[in-house]
């Protein structure tokens, strides 16, 4: 593609240009952060990590830039009003973004950018360019959900309540017809894993390949 077209065409068409980006949504607590570690364990510099924005406290272990852009309210909102950002939503009291800048700073690797965001950034993200693959991760139940929550023992009651209520509403609007290409329910670990890779082989191949070349 020409660079003038490029210019014009904004943030969206330029990834594009790139290898597919990669959208993991689904509860809280499924086990997104779980997987994508083991995924970019296993492919260090075939993917790259969409570093969102969130006015939420970072949790123990969180690093500031590498998790997360934790910032305030007023910080973000900013932001957001100078067009800085792909998508945002308020999720369990916390505001959550995208930036143009964190999708781009993947794409000059030439890496997979992975996107982690809930469901209404993904009905957010079907509005732009960026045409990357939608995963869903799902818990094999609330129950099942809860206890995870509960045992990573980093939310507060009222926060895990929250969440709940959002994982109901989440799985209930996962349903959609073609909002998601594939679901995973990550009830064993490295079956769920198994079938991430899978679904993502053509393009890790794609881009191993053009590293290659
Ligand atoms: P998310 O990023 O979707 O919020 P996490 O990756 O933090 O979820 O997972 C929530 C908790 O569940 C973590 O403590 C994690 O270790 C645990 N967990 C993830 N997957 C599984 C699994 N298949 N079986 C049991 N525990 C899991
Ligand atoms: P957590 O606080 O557990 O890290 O994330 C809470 C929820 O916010 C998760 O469902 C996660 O996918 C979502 N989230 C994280 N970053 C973004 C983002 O940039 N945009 C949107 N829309 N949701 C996000």
């Amino acid at each position: 593609m020409i660079l003038g077209r490029m210019r014009g065409a904004g943030i969206a068409r330029a990834v594009m240009q790139g290898p597919r980006p990669v959208v993991l949504s689904g509860p809280s607590g499924a086990g997104k952060s779980t997987l994508l570690k083991k995924l970019f364990k296993d492919y260090e510099n075939v993917f790259g990590f969409s570093v969102s924005h969130t006015t939420r406290q970072p949790r123990p272990g969180e690093v500031n830039g590498k998790d997360y852009h934790f910032v305030t309210r007023e910080e973000m909102q900013k932001e957001i009003d100078a067009g800085e950002f792909i998508e945002h939503a308020e999720f369990s009291g916390n505001m959550y973004g995208t930036s143009k800048g964190a999708v781009q700073a993947v794409q000059a690797q030439n890496q997979i950018c992975v996107l982690d965001v809930d469901i209404q950034g993904v009905k957010n993200i079907k509005k732009t360019e960026l045409k990357p693959i939608y995963i869903s991760v799902q818990p094999p139940s609330i129950e099942i959900l809860e206890k995870r929550l509960r045992d990573r023992k980093t939310e507060t009651e009222e926060s895990l309540q929250k969440r709940l209520t959002a994982a109901r509403v989440d799985l209930e609007l996962s349903k959609e017809p073609g909002l998601f290409d594939l679901v995973i329910i990550n009830d064993d670990l490295e079956k769920a894993y198994s079938e991430l890779k899978e679904v993502l082989l053509e393009e890790i191949k794609k881009t191993e390949e053009s590293r290659k070349s």
